[in-house]
C-alpha cells in the first residue's frame, strides 16, 4: 500500500501560486553587488558606515558573538542598557526595552498591554507583525479602514469603559503614507484608550533630526502613548524596541513573552545600533536629506508618467498593472543594475501590486536620476499614464 505523502498538499498549493505568478524565491546577495540598492530599508546608509561596523566588531570582541541567554538571565549587557537609555532619550520617552526584532517588539507590546476582553482597534494597512500581535493577544480586534480616524472614534465610542488600545503604523511600509497620529492621540485621550504606534519607518526619517513620527506629531512621551521601533532600518543594524512610560516598560519586562523567552539581542547588533544612533544625533541633516531624496524620486517618476504615491517618509511606491508584470519589472530593473522591492499579494491586496523604492540619504543626484530613468525605461505596458 502506498502511503499518502503528508506534504502532498504543498505541491498543490505551490502550483496554484505558480499559476497566479506569486511564487517567492530567496536571492542571496553576493558580497557588495554592483547594484544600486533601492530595495532595502537602509534609509540613512548607516549599515555600511565605518563607525557602525567598528562598533559592531568592538562589541563582539568585548561581549562575545552571542548574548548567551535571555535578557532576564544572562543576555543583558551594559550595552543593552546604554542603548535603551539613548533610544528613550532621543525619541522623547521615559524608558525603552530592546528586543531581538521589531516584530518581537510589536508582539510584546500588543500581548502585554491587552488581555482577553480588551479591545484593539487596528488600521487595515498595519504591518503583519501587528496583525499577528493582535491575534496572539486574544483581545477582540476591530480592523478599521486605512487612515480613518472617524472609524476609530466610532469603534471606541461603542465600547465605553472597556480597556482599549488603538494601534497603527506611523508610516505604512508598502505605500509610505503616514498615519494621522495627532488626531489619533486626541481620539484616544477622549475615550481613555492607549495608543501604540509602530515607528519602524519613521525613526531616522521624520521629526526633529530623525526623532521619529511621534516627535513630528508632538505626541512622543504623552500619557497613554507607547511606540515600537526597529533597529534594522534607519539604524542599519538589527533588533527592535518598545518605548513608553517606565511603568509600562517594567510591566513588559515581567509579562511580555517575546521578551522573556527570547535570547537577548546579540552584542554586535546592540553596539551597531547604538553607534548608528550617535551618528544620527551628530548629523541631524541626514533625516532631511532622506526626505528630500524621496520627494525627488516621486517628482521625477511622476514626470515620466508613472503612478507613484506621494511619500510622507522614505518609501516611494509605484503602481504596477499586475502581480506578474511587477515581478518582470523588478527583474528588468535588477538586470539593469537597480535593486527595487516588488510587492504583490499576499503582502498587498489584489489589484494593487507595485514596486517599492526606498530613498537613502547617501544617494547622489546622479544616482537618483539614473534610478528614475531605469524604472521608467523598463516599465511594462499599462504602467505609464496615457499621454493626453
Ligand atoms: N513594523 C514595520 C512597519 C515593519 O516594516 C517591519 C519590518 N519589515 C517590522 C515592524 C518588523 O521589524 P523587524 O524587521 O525588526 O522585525
Amino acid at each position: 500500500m502506498r502511503l499518502q505523502d503528508p506534504f502532498g498538499w504543498i505541491d498543490e498549493e505551490s502550483r496554484g501560486r505558480e499559476r497566479a505568478g506569486l511564487v517567492r524565491t530567496l536571492r542571496p546577495r553576493t558580497a557588495v553587488a554592483d547594484l544600486l540598492d533601492l530595495a532595502g530599508n537602509d534609509y540613512l546608509g548607516l549599515t555600511r558606515s565605518p563607525e557602525v561596523i567598528t562598533a559592531a566588531a568592538t562589541a563582539a570582541s568585548r561581549w562575545g558573538a552571542g548574548s548567551t541567554g535571555s535578557r532576564l538571565v544572562t543576555g543583558s549587557t551594559e550595552l543593552h542598557a546604554e542603548l535603551e537609555q539613548a533610544l528613550a532619550g532621543f525619541c522623547g520617552f521615559e524608558a525603552a526595552l530592546v528586543l531581538s526584532s521589531g516584530y518581537a517588539a510589536n508582539l510584546a507590546a500588543l500581548t502585554a498591554l491587552t488581555a482577553r476582553g480588551s479591545l484593539i482597534v487596528s488600521d487595515a494597512g498595519n504591518h503583519a507583525s501587528i496583525v499577528d500581535g493582535c491575534r496572539l493577544s486574544r483581545a477582540e480586534t476591530a480592523v478599521v479602514p486605512h487612515l480613518d480616524t472617524k472609524a476609530v472614534r466610532h469603534t471606541l465610542s461603542a465600547h465605553p469603559g472597556r480597556r482599549a488600545l488603538v494601534v497603527t503604523d506611523s508610516v505604512f511600509s508598502v505605500d509610505g503614507d503616514a498615519a494621522p497620529l495627532a488626531a489619533l492621540d486626541e481620539v484616544c485621550h477622549e475615550w481613555g484608550a492607549a495608543l501604540l504606534v509602530d515607528d519602524a519607518h519613521g525613526l531616522g526619517v521624520l521629526g526633529e533630526g530623525g526623532r521619529g513620527g511621534l516627535n513630528a506629531a508632538r505626541i512622543a512621551g504623552r500619557q497613554g502613548v507607547v511606540a515600537t521601533v526597529t533597529l534594522s532600518k534607519s539604524l542599519g543594524s538589527q533588533g527592535g524596541a518598545v518605548l513608553g512610560p517606565a511603568g509600562v516598560i517594567a510591566h513588559l519586562v515581567n509579562t511580555a513573552r517575546t521578551f522573556i523567552f527570547d535570547t537577548g539581542l546579540a552584542p554586535a547588533a546592540t553596539g551597531a545600533a547604538l553607534a548608528a544612533l550617535r551618528v544620527l544625533q551628530g548629523a541631524p541633516e541626514l533625516a532631511d536629506r532622506v526626505r528630500t531624496v524621496a520627494e525627488t524620486l516621486h517628482r521625477l517618476l511622476t514626470a515620466r508618467g508613472l503612478t507613484a504615491v506621494r511619500p510622507d517618509a522614505a518609501v516611494v511606491s509605484v503602481r504596477a498593472p499586475s502581480p506578474r508584470s511587477a515581478v518582470e519589472w523588478a527583474t528588468a530593473c535588477r538586470t539593469a543594475g537597480l535593486g527595487v522591492g516588488c510587492f504583490r499579494p499576499p503582502s498587498v491586496p489584489d489589484g494593487v501590486s507595485r514596486l517599492r523604492l526606498t530613498a537613502r540619504a547617501d544617494l547622489t543626484d546622479q544616482q537618483i536620476a539614473w534610478a528614475v530613468d531605469t524604472v521608467a525605461r523598463t516599465a511594462p505596458v499599462g504602467a505609464l499614464a496615457p499621454v493626453s
